[in-house]
C-alpha cells in the first residue's frame, strides 16, 4: 500500500518549498493530500504559485486568510482536524514557520498522526518573531524533523527536546531543489515594469517581515535606506508585499524608488538572475540570491542562515545602521562571492522522499 501524506501549505514560501517536494512524491507514487489553509489568500501570493509551479490543486482549501494569529491558528487547526480523519494519512507534512505549520502541527498532535517538519531546526533567536514560537513549537512536536543545514542540526541537539521517538535527518534546502528545478523557465513580464529597465544594474528589495514594517518608525527607517540606495547608489526595484503596501499607505511613507506588485517565482528568479544585489528580510530570497550568484544585503539584526553571513555572501543591515545603504552596497560588490554549498545538494525533496519509503517499507 502506497504512503499517504496529508501537506500543508498556506504561505507563498510554503508553496514554493512544496513544488519540488510534490513532484518527487508524485514520481514516487506517495500520494499526496494538500491542504491550503488560505492564510495567502490574493492571486499574486497564491494562485500564480499553483500555475507557474504546476503544484497539485488542493484536496481542500480553508479561510483563515485575515485573522490575528491566535484565531488563525485555531480556525485552521478546527478545520483540519476532520479533514485528517478523512483522509488518515500516515503523516501530517509541514514546512518551515508560518502560523499554518504550526497549526498542521497542531491538529496532527491532537488526532495522533505523526508530524514531518520540512526545514527544522532554524532559530533566529528573536522571540519577538512570532516565527521563532511557530519553529520551536512544531519542531517539539514533530516525529520526523527534515533539516536544512548543521546550525539546525545543532540548534535542535542543544535545545535537548528530542525523544527516542524523533528522527532528524539533515536532506539540504528543498528552496536549492526549487532554484535548480524553476530557474531555466525564469521570465520577465510586463507588470514588473519595462524590460530595458532591468538592463542596467540595479538592487533586488523585498521587505515584509513584521520587525520591520509593523512598527512606524522601523518603516520608514528601512524604507528611507532603500530611497537613499536608489537616489545615491544603484536603481532600485521592489515587489510590494501586500501588507507592507498596506502600511507604507496607511503611515503615509514617501517611496523613491520603482514598485510593482508581488510577482510570480519564475519572474522572481529572472529579476535574481538579472540584478547586481538582492536586498531583503525574507528568509527564502536570502539564499536564492547565494544560489544564483549574487551577494546580499539582509535588512534584520539576526538570520536564521547564519552559514551565508559566515561566508560573507550576505551581510546583515540591523535596525540603526549609520552606515549608508549605498556604501554598503559598493563595498560589498567589490569582494568575490565565496563557492560553497552549505545547504545541500539541491536534491532534499528526493531524500525527503526515500527516507519515507524506507520507513514504509
Ligand atoms: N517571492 C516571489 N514573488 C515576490 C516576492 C518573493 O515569488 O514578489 C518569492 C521569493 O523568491 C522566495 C519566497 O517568495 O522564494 C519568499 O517568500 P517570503 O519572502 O514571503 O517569505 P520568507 O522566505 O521570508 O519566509
Amino acid at each position: 500500500m502506497s504512503i499517504r501524506i496529508l501537506t500543508i501549505v498556506g504561505a507563498r514560501p510554503q508553496f514554493i518549498k512544496s513544488a519540488p517536494v510534490s513532484r518527487v512524491f508524485k514520481n514516487a507514487g506517495i500520494q499526496e493530500f494538500v491542504i491550503h489553509t488560505g492564510q495567502h489568500y490574493d492571486p499574486e501570493m497564491s494562485a500564480v504559485f499553483f500555475e507557474e509551479l504546476d503544484l497539485p490543486k488542493p484536496y481542500a482549501v480553508l479561510e483563515c486568510g485575515g485573522l490575528q494569529r491566535d484565531a488563525m491558528i485555531d480556525k485552521i487547526v478546527a478545520d483540519l482536524c476532520p479533514i485528517i480523519t478523512e483522509v488518515a494519512p500516515q503523516y501530517v507534512l509541514v514546512f518551515g514557520d508560518t502560523n499554518s505549520t504550526l497549526a498542521g502541527a497542531l491538529a496532527a498532535e491532537k488526532q495522533g498522526v505523526p508530524i514531518i517538519h520540512v526545514e527544522a531546526g532554524l532559530r533566529s533567536f528573536n522571540d519577538e518573531m512570532p516565527e521563532e514560537w511557530n519553529r520551536i513549537q512544531t519542531d517539539e512536536f514533530s516525529h520526523i524533523l527534515f533539516t536544512p543545514s548543521s546550525a539546525a542540526d545543532q540548534n535542535i541537539e542543544d535545545e535537548g527536546f528530542l525523544s527516542p521517538h524523533q528522527r532528524v535527518v539533515n536532506v539540504g534546502d528543498t528552496m536549492f531543489d526549487a532554484v535548480q528545478m524553476f530557474s531555466p523557465f525564469a521570465r520577465h513580464r510586463k507588470a514588473m515594469g519595462a524590460l530595458e529597465w532591468f538592463q542596467k544594474p540595479f538592487a533586488l528589495a523585498t521587505l515584509h517581515r513584521m520587525e520591520n514594517v509593523k512598527h512606524p518608525e522601523r518603516l520608514k527607517e528601512r524604507i528611507s535606506s532603500l530611497n537613499e540606495l536608489h537616489l545615491h547608489g544603484i536603481p532600485v526595484w521592489m515587489p510590494l508585499h501586500p501588507s507592507t503596501r498596506n502600511e507604507v499607505e496607511k503611515e503615509g511613507v514617501e517611496i523613491a524608488f520603482n514598485t510593482s506588485p508581488p510577482v510570480g517565482y519564475l519572474e522572481m528568479l529572472w529579476a535574481i538572475q538579472q540584478c547586481a544585489i538582492v536586498i531583503t528580510d525574507s528568509g527564502g530570497l536570502q539564499k536564492e540570491a547565494y544560489f544564483l550568484g549574487k551577494h546580499c544585503i539582509t535588512l534584520r539584526n539576526e538570520t536564521e542562515w547564519v552559514e551565508l553571513v559566515d561566508i560573507a555572501a550576505n551581510v546583515l543591515h540591523p535596525l540603526g545602521s549609520t552606515e549608508p545603504l549605498s556604501q554598503k552596497v559598493r563595498s560589498m560588490l567589490n569582494q568575490p562571492l565565496p563557492e560553497e554549498t552549505p545547504y545541500g545538494r539541491g536534491d532534499a525533496a528526493s531524500q525527503i522522499a526515500q527516507f519515507l519509503l524506507e520507513q514504509g517499507s
